[in-house]
């Protein structure tokens, strides 16, 4: 039966859709990308030409809202659309498919790198006011496996790449929010839909975890899909999606990231009392939360990030700025919000927490240019992790301390903080502690969604 395409897939449609990822956006503003082909025939069509392409490597420009390809003496377009594809079908195995020479991942994120990714299926290049769109159309099943290895390593134990598989099948089946509308696409391949590397990472391990879970999502009680989220590390707390998208999702659960009667438990929901000692308490040095170092030690977990993360869990992390510093962070990232320019920062509150300690309101105290008492305040997660840091930080449940002499301005801001990302759904670094312990996929997921049923959809 023909793949029918995720934009009009439903559950009752029982089989697996298409997907189409963009690759390359507009705002990563590349003219031209290289492909490199793999051995067997590959053919290029667009604007009514098809050409078979007899050399190893090639090129697409865009010229305006056209794109042109050209490789060796073959040449199609300029054409609104060109499609590049293996003849036959190439088995699914790392390394496999067409390389892009230049795509970015973590795009807009601290971790921000480019790499040089394979990918199996079609790849569709169109332009945007001479900015290349590179989009990858293929099935969803096959796409799941770039989606496993880019997120987590292809070294990780089985049942959490299945579980990963599961909840982010879930998640890209649910299809909630188009989240790129200008654009002929369903996902990106990146941190902002989820991440998609294509087939460099696969192991066998990868391919088993989506064999073994064909089809496989989670469903509430009243047998609609969950629309599953997940982040790299709660810190020790599921955050409930409600104090980060301010939206109930039903199906995901805030709870403590542990074992029933850990004593971690006491600090759910988390309470402005006790965060310091949820932060640096003496607990964290023989606790059982399954994302926490003891349970992963952080010497194992750079083999089981993906990778372009940087090595630590983030589980606890601390920045210290100096005042000057973080008011220029701060002028960067809030350059049209700060009213009357900022002069100086006097401090930083938080207003309102979610229950793992997120911070979800922020409140900014300066001095506008002309000498002025003034504040901003911030009103999601998102938002205060992109203000206060370069890049962005790593989660939004952090202490604030400020040091200097209290008659004068703050000298310095240190950020004591948990848990790397929003927190909500699974937790990636606990489930495989989880896995790690011997806990089965139904068990992990169960344990961040609940309730929710396992159930194969096609
Ligand atoms: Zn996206
Ligand atoms: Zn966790």
């Amino acid at each position: 039966m023909e793949n029918c395409s995720l934009s009009a897939w439903t559950l009752d449609d029982r089989r697996e859709p298409r997907i189409r990822v963009g690759l390359v956006l507009p705002e990563d503003e590349m003219p031209e990308v290289s492909f490199v082909l793999p051995e067997g025939e590959c053919r290029a069509c667009g604007g009514g030409e098809e050409a078979k392409l007899a050399v190893k490597a090639g090129r697409v420009t865009a010229e305006g809202g056209r794109v042109r390809l050209v490789a060796g003496a073959a040449r199609v377009g300029p054409a609104e659309r060109i499609v590049l594809r293996r003849g036959t079908d190439v088995p699914l195995e790392a390394g496999a498919g067409i390389r892009l020479t230049s795509v970015v991942a973590g795009r807009g994120f601290h971790w921000q790198t480019r790499i040089e990714p394979c990918f199996v299926g079609d790849l569709e290049f169109l332009a945007r006011d001479g900015r290349l769109v590179v989009v990858n159309e293929l099935p969803v099943e096959d796409y799941l496996t770039g989606v496993i290895s880019g997120e987590m390593s292809g070294e990780c134990p089985l049942e959490f790449l299945k579980s990963q598989c599961v909840v982010a099948r879930a998640w890209v089946l649910a299809h909630t929010e188009p989240k790129h509308p200008d654009l002929p696409i369903d996902r990106c391949n990146d941190d902002c839909c989820q991440r998609y590397q294509g087939t460099d990472d696969l192991t066998p391990t990868v391919l088993e975890a989506v064999r073994r879970t064909r089809g496989q999502v989670l469903l509430d009680p009243q047998g609609r899909l969950i629309d599953a989220n997940y982040s790299k590390s709660c810190g020790g707390i599921i955050e409930a999606p409600e104090h980060v998208w301010g939206v109930a999702k039903p199906g995901q659960r805030a709870a403590p990231d542990a074992p029933q009667g850990s004593s971690a438990r006491r600090f759910f929901p988390l309470t402005e009392d006790r965060l310091d000692e949820y932060l640096t308490g003496a607990w964290l040095a023989d606790t059982d939360v399954f994302c926490s170092p003891t349970v992963v030690p952080e010497r194992d977990l750079k083999r089981y990030l993906g990778r372009v993360d940087d090595g630590g869990g983030h589980f606890r992390w601390r920045f210290e700025y100096r005042r000057e510093e973080l008011q220029d962070v701060l002028r960067r990232k809030l350059a049209d919000r700060l009213e009357g320019g900022l002069d100086r920062l006097d401090g930083l509150a938080v207003l309102a927490r979610g229950c793992s300690g997120r911070a979800r309101r922020l409140r900014i105290d300066y001095r506008d240019d002309a000498g002025a008492a003034r504040h901003l305040v911030l009103e999601s997660e998102y938002a205060i992790r992109d203000a206060l840091h370069e890049k962005f930080l790593y989660s939004s449940a952090f202490a604030v301390r400020v040091l200097g002499d209290p008659a004068g301005p703050p000298e310095r801001f240190i950020l004591t903080g948990a848990g790397w990302g929003h927190g909500a759904g699974l937790c990636q670094i606990g489930a495989l502690g989880m896995a790690l312990h011997g806990y089965t996929c139904e068990q992990i997921v169960r344990h961040y969604f609940e309730p929710a049923e396992l159930r194969a959809c096609y």
